[in-house]
């Protein structure tokens, strides 16, 4: 406590005890005083304390070549959106646990944007990378999204869908992934009077975009019909945009035409490797002519472009991943006992039937459900062991895989 000595008219730190005489200045407050000494003594010991925060942080950060090595495990193809995502996810997390002195270089944040067609794995990176980098992951679909006041949800339900996965702990939300899909359906709308649904949620977006504390009520923990209001800043939260952009390809055709596709470019229709490319080239002129605004685009710096999936990736996909689908029905038989075969030429039929659909990696799952239906109705009700096998025919003909029953052949046909 501060000695204020009348008589002498000094006073002492609080800390050191030393009289204003013995030391350069001394702060005095109400109750108490610090001397500069002790004040250095203070910052050293929260710089310490900040460092060992810092240290934390980047041990547990895995390095680009660490989370790419993960990312493909679980996501095949797409070499270049996932490199560029390992090195924009590691800056960003490197950003967040920067020891910041005054005289630093401000390391802004940089939020992602991925092109790609439906089904091509956008939200299945976002996913992998929240799970990579053990953050919460927010998704959320930006065609449900309006401008604050009308009909849908306000931009800030994006942070309450972030809060909610991260069981209400506003510090780990805000270290958090927000992956909103279908972006390109906020386009602005030529000739719009009132674009609730386009520019006005581009513009509602920036600041949550860029950094800023926004009130969010939560539903309350104590009452169920009451809410409490939490304050959460979106500095740190990596926000990952994505959408199929499917005039894209067109614009920067016309952009590029000429210098790159030269003659006969008109009359040659494109396949999706064509669009790839194309998509790659795409620069931020190219998405306002589609119909963003430059605030937005200028808080989306890294773009991500991803290749459509030709059949040969389908394939991959059914088999190679750590959870490819087949991988996940041979589970689900081999708790029945049974053994499930998908034979080459099947999976390849699989795969072009996806590709007729047109819908990316998403139709796999639909097709190889009702391949699987009748199996899996049958198959629980046997005892003791069973092999079945899926050939081409089943898949094209849709007719019944044969089983195998101890040894015995069934054929269950399909019915009518
Ligand atoms: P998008 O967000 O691009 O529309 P998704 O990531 O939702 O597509 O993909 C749908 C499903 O298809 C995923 O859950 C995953 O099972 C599969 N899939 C899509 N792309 C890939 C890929 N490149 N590698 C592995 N699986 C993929």
């Amino acid at each position: 406590m501060a000695k204020n000595d009348s008589t002498s008219n000094s006073y002492k730190c609080s800390f050191c005890g030393k009289s204003n005489r013995q030391v350069n200045r001394l702060i005095a407050g109400q109750d108490a005083a610090i001397c500069d000494a002790c004040v250095k003594i203070c910052v050293d010991m929260l710089e310490t304390e900040n460092t060992n925060n810092e240290t934390a942080t980047s041990t547990e950060l895995p390095k680009p070549k660490k989370i790419y090595s993960i990312l493909d495990e679980y996501v095949i193809g797409q070499e270049e959106a996932k490199k560029t995502l390992a090195v924009a996810v590691y800056n960003h997390y490197k950003r967040i646990g920067q020891k910041k002195r005054k005289e630093d270089v401000e390391l802004q944040k940089s939020n992602i944007l991925m092109i790609g067609p439906t089904g091509s794995g956008k939200t299945l990176l976002a996913q992998t990378l929240a799970k990579i980098l053990n953050v919460p992951l927010a998704i959320v679909d930006a065609n449900a999204l309006t401008e604050a006041g009308y009909v849908g949800e306000d931009v800030e339900d994006i942070l309450l869908a972030l809060i909610q996965s991260a069981n209400n702990e506003i510090a780990k939300a805000e270290r958090g992934i927000i992956y909103i899909d279908e972006i390109d359906k906020i386009a602005r709308k030529p000739g719009a009077n009132r674009d609730i649904s386009g520019e006005g949620v581009q513009q509602a977006l920036l600041k949550i975009l860029e950094g800023t504390t926004v009130n969010v009520p939560i539903p309350s923990s104590v009452h169920q019909q009451m809410q409490e209001m939490v304050s959460i800043d979106t500095k740190n939260i990596l926000f990952i945009c994505g959408g199929a952009f499917t005039n894209l390809d067109k614009i920067i055709e016309k952009r590029t035409k000429g210098s790159k596709l030269g003659f006969g470019a008109d009359v040659v229709s494109k396949d999706d490797k064509d669009v790839g490319k194309l998509l790659k080239n795409v620069m931020p002129d190219d998405l306002l002519q589609d119909g963003l605004i430059p605030e937005f685009v200028g808080r989306l710096p890294i773009i991500v472009t991803l290749d459509p999936l030709d059949e040969n990736a389908l394939i991959q996909i059914l088999t190679k991943p750590k959870n490819a689908l087949v991988k996940q029905y041979q589970k689900l038989m081999e708790m029945d006992n049974a053994e499930l075969i998908f034979e080459e030429d099947a999976l390849q039929a699989i795969a072009h039937e996806a590709i007729l659909r047109n819908t990316g990696a998403r139709g796999l799952r639909s097709i190889l459900e009702r391949i699987m239906r009748n199996i899996m109705f049958e198959i629980p009700s046997y005892e003791g062991s069973t092999v079945c096998t899926i050939t081409k025919e089943d898949v094209l003909l849709n007719q019944e895989p044969v089983m195998k029953f101890e040894g015995k052949v069934s054929k269950l046909r399909a019915k009518g």
